[in-house]
């Protein structure tokens, strides 16, 4: 019999054992190890059944256990000493406390999902795991972030896999009473209500509230009674629906949740938000709920807009067109027709998500579009994403260099506490004196000896062995109810084999089915007799993904092979958990994209963090990290025909990777059975690449090369009742009206030799029209660089001209003349020629009004 509602009863602990709730409650559990031993303690097995999930291990204790630990002196004190611990690390002064007033008060990160751990599944891959850890390390660097998001009811999916491979889904309804979470109330005790209006009706939302240690998550939720039952399921999943189920999750996702900021700041007293910072476009609608607030102070929507601009952080995090949300222009206009967003109109809104440049689609409005309009600063995840994201969006900065698209970019990292498996981190504080293994001094041979390693990394590949078999065998039960599985699942895989890891999300350019191309050579690399090879798999397809779902299919078809599944395994419903267990257990992580088509990719690095080697195209991070002795670079074919030979080129390169260098490597053992040139590389990569892999690393740079600058930039504009942001909205719609009388009439060159020297000085006089703005509001720039085929310039160089101040008064009709030199330093091809961009010391770049003008 099936139950039509379920809820959690929490136990009543003993007076004594009070502190284990509270440690409950805080998610810190989560990346704590001693945190995690103490609810261990309580019972091991019960431990194990619950996932490492505090909150339902005290729900389904046996009370006499509780009795009994209440009575033992040892495990109260014990709980008590966490709890201070615990208590200390919230309100003690940390990094970010050391920064001074410039620091912002408070920041608001918004994203559709966060993974922070398995217990609380509200992700489906990378972006919200990465939330997660951002929030984690933010927490431990003191940094006062309030997260925002959605609580959705069923998350994203559970998948389980067909006997013929097929993925199905299923969609578990969550409890939130048996979470760690708790409702935002009014102080009177009743529910804080968030609303919308929509073009038909009112939406409610609930405000679940997770403490990740210092930081708060504000979760909202429209599964509650004061809405209509089509409302109600607005939060239902997680990436569900389209269209219009996906807009309605993000104006509750950005106008609602900066909503819950503003009642949550009031209910705690806690510093408003100076900085808003959105995690991928899907929250960008935040900026419009901040538009409205200060039309309502008495600005117009440009002074709004300048404000709002210059406070909010924009992240992008994919170059593949299908991530990312665009809406039919119609159905926008519906949903602002309304009395949604006091004072700003639907036309307002559309031209923010407008494609208006070549290439765009006139039906549609862009997310990211809209992100870039309303965030003065954005970023990419990599340095190459960066640069891809330039390219991508040099539409909306017409003739400027991809280089000069004001999108700057902070490459990923990982929480370190999460991701370290505790073993790893045990010989840390054991030999090297500290558990944070990413500042462990780990080149240190004398107190880390190769054998220390080397029986680590056995141990970890023997632990996921385990764990692939206890998942296996469950799946199999699961489909085979009252079965018992058969016998050879308990010997799947081999501790001692060389365990090669691929997991990940199935969209097609992560290429799952790469390793499939020429099976009967990957067969032999399997079934080597003297370097055999093992291969462990996960990773869940979107459901309305059949593509996907065909990949998966074809991949766990070859793994069925009876010769072949001791080799290679499938393992379903990736997750947190099993991720876990699956980076630091595998020997060399694969990933294989389409370059340039993984904006980072994370998961290579939580590999890296626990010595496990990276076999890669050079794509997101490891284009960045990759040096040669950390692992291995699967050479792109970008200059391949098609897809298919290019595909064919680069699994030969694999293949030839894998049975020439890794294999003969991590087979080559000295006396003592250990690897050591496979140990030397481990060692150096945990010496090199931990540090800079971690999201404190991540964190840090945002504060400092983000927040803070995006305060500063907000504080200015909104100092003296806003007097520049008034002054800078008025001087953009000058210049913007002026724009298409300003041209470069005529240009002189003078000062070069017949046969110009490295050395000597170029010499340029412009007569520039300036269509009525003045010589201060823009920059004369003599742009040089090497010139290439087409007159194309390279490698640019700028030099501003200065005004000649010797025509005074001169009619503005009449061009101005513009004067300046530069040093000829490299010899070659030279080309140069002069351009006119606005300037105006609260830009961030020349580009940013996306207006230019060059002579010629
Ligand atoms: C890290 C992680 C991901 C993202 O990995 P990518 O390499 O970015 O694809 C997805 N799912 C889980 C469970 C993860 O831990």
């Amino acid at each position: 019999m099936k139950a039509i509602r379920r809820f959690t009863v929490r136990a009543v602990l003993p007076e004594n054992l009070s502190a284990l709730e509270e440690i409950a409650g805080n998610l810190r559990w989560s990346w704590h190890e001693p945190t995690k031993e103490l609810f261990a303690r309580i019972s091991p097995e019960l431990w194990q059944q619950v996932e490492h999930d505090p909150i339902a291990l005290l729900g389904s204790v046996d009370p006499a256990r509780l009795a009994e630990l209440a009575g033992d002196q040892g495990y109260v004190d014990w709980a008590t000493h966490i709890r201070d611990d615990l208590r200390a690390y919230i309100h003690d002064p940390r990094w970010y406390q050391s920064l001074g007033a410039d620091a912002p008060a408070s920041i608001a990160y918004f994203s559709p999902e966060f993974g922070i751990a398995a217990a609380l599944p509200q992700y489906s891959g990378g972006l919200g795991i990465l939330a997660g850890d951002h929030l984690k390390a933010a927490s431990d660097l003191g940094v006062p972030l309030v997260g925002v998001g959605l609580f959705y009811r069923s998350g994203y999916f559970s998948q389980a896999i067909t006997p013929d491979g097929w993925q199905l889904e299923s969609y578990p309804v969550l409890d939130p009473d048996g979470l760690p979470l708790s409702v935002l109330r009014n102080p009177d005790g009743t529910p804080v209500q968030i609303t919308l209006a929509l073009p038909d009706g009112v939406l409610h939302a609930r405000v679940w509230q997770a403490a990740v240690g210092r930081v708060r998550l504000l979760l909202l939720d429209t599964d509650i009674p004061e809405n209509e039952e089509r409302l109600r399921s607005v939060t239902d999943r997680l990436y569900g629906g389209g269209g219009e189920h996906r807009l309605l999750q993000e104006l509750l996702l950005g106008i609602g949740g900066v909503r819950a900021v503003k009642a949550w700041t009031e209910l705690t007293g806690a510093p408003q938000a100076e900085v808003f910072h959105t995690n991928e476009g899907h929250a960008g609608f935040l900026g419009l709920e901040r538009i409205s607030d200060l039309i309502g102070d008495g600005l117009t929507f440009d002074e709004a807009l300048q404000i709002v601009r210059a406070g909010t952080v924009f992240t992008t995090h994919t170059p593949v067109p299908a991530g990312i949300d665009r809406f039919d222009r119609p159905l926008v206009q519906r949903y602002f027709s309304t009395s949604l967003l006091p004072g700003v109109e639907p036309d307002q809104v559309l031209a923010l998500g407008a494609e208006d440049y070549p290439g765009g689609s006139p039906d549609v409005f862009n997310m990211a579009v809209m992100g870039l309009r309303l965030g003065q600063h954005a970023n990419g995840v990599s340095r190459l994403h960066g640069e891809v994201s330039r390219q991508m969006f040099g539409g909306l900065y017409p003739g400027f260099d991809s280089n000069q698209v004001p999108i700057d970019s902070v490459t990923n990292g990982v929480h370190a506490p999460t991701w370290t498996d505790p073993m790893l981190r045990a010989l840390a504080l054991e030999r090297l004196g500290t558990d944070d293994t990413t500042h462990a001094d780990w080149g240190n041979a004398g107190a880390v000896s190769d054998l220390d390693l080397w029986g680590v990394r056995n141990r970890m590949r023997e632990q996921l062995v385990r764990d692939a078999r206890r998942r296996l065998q469950a799946a199999w039960e699961e489909q085979n109810p009252g079965g018992i599985a058969p016998a050879w699942m308990s010997d799947l895989l081999d501790p001692n084999v060389l365990t090669i890891g691929f997991a990940r999300r199935v969209p097609t350019y992560k290429r799952l089915t790469l390793m499939l191309h020429d099976p009967e050579r990957l067969r032999n690399i399997l079934l080597n007799p003297e370097r055999p090879v093992q291969f462990v798999i996960a990773g869940k397809s979107h459901p309305a993904d059949d593509e996907g779902k065909r990949l998966i299919q074809k991949l766990v078809q070859f793994a069925s092979e009876p010769e072949i599944r001791s080799r290679m395994v499938f393992l379903p419903d990736y997750d947190i958990g099993m991720a876990q267990l699956l980076y630091p257990g595998t020997d060399v992580w694969l990933n294989n994209p389409l370059r340039p088509l993984e904006a980072c990719g994370t998961s290579g690095m939580k590999a890296a963090l626990n010595g496990a080697l990276n076999l890669s195209i050079l794509d997101g991070w490891w284009n960045e990290f990759y040096d040669g002795e950390n692992g291995w670079a699967i050479p792109s074919a970008d200059a391949a025909g098609d897809g298919a030979e290019r595909d064919a080129l680069e699994a030969e390169a694999m293949y030839d990777l894998i049975e020439h260098q890794i294999a003969p490597r991590f087979y080559d053992r000295d006396a003592d059975g250990v690897p050591a040139a496979w140990v030397g590389q481990i060692r150096h990569t945990l010496a090199t690449l931990s540090s800079p892999l971690s999201a404190e690393r991540m964190v840090r740079e945002y504060v400092e090369r983000l927040y803070v600058p995006a305060a500063g930039y907000e504080k200015r504009l909104t100092a003296d009742d806003c007097l520049k942001a008034r002054e800078l909205a008025a001087w953009k719609g000058r210049v913007r009206a002026a724009w298409p009388g300003v041209n470069v009439a005529h240009v002189d060159a003078g000062g070069l030799d017949a046969v110009p020297q490295v050395g000597d000085e170029l010499h340029v006089r412009a007569l520039v029209h300036l269509g009525g703005l003045k010589p201060e509001d823009v920059q004369v720039q003599l742009v040089a660089g090497r010139s290439r085929d087409g007159d194309e310039l390279v490698d640019l160089h700028f030099e501003p001209l200065t005004v000649d101040s010797g025509i005074p008064g001169a009619d503005p009709s009449v061009a101005h003349e513009f004067t300046g030199a530069m040093r000829l330093t490299w010899a070659g091809s030279f080309g140069y020629t002069v351009r006119v961009v606005p300037v105006n010391d609260l830009l961030l770049s020349p580009a940013e009004l996306g207006l230019v003008a060059v002579a010629g």
